[in-house]
């Protein structure tokens, strides 16, 4: 516990956070299900949203894990 292989590549703080997976898919699901629910309500063509951010989902399933370095705030994706 504690320990963290991962260097920040912007100024070399080993403070690197692994963002979560599930989270980031959750939020894209949030997003296209508001989507969803505005292009229900007032306009149709929003639906590309939610197709759009539901493609989103879909793609992270299969991305490598982002880190993002807490000093610095730079996200990049994990080797
Ligand atoms: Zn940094």
């Amino acid at each position: 516990m504690g320990e963290n292989k991962y260097t920040c590549p912007g100024c070399g703080s080993k403070n690197v956070r692994q963002m979560s997976k599930f989270n980031v898919i959750c939020t894209l699901l949030i997003i296209a299900g508001l989507f969803f629910l505005v292009g229900y309500l007032y306009l149709k063509f929003l639906w590309i949203g939610t197709a759009l951010f539901l493609l989103f989902a879909f793609v992270s399933l299969f991305n490598r894990g982002m880190l993002r370095c807490t000093d610095c705030d730079r996200a990049w994706k994990m080797e």
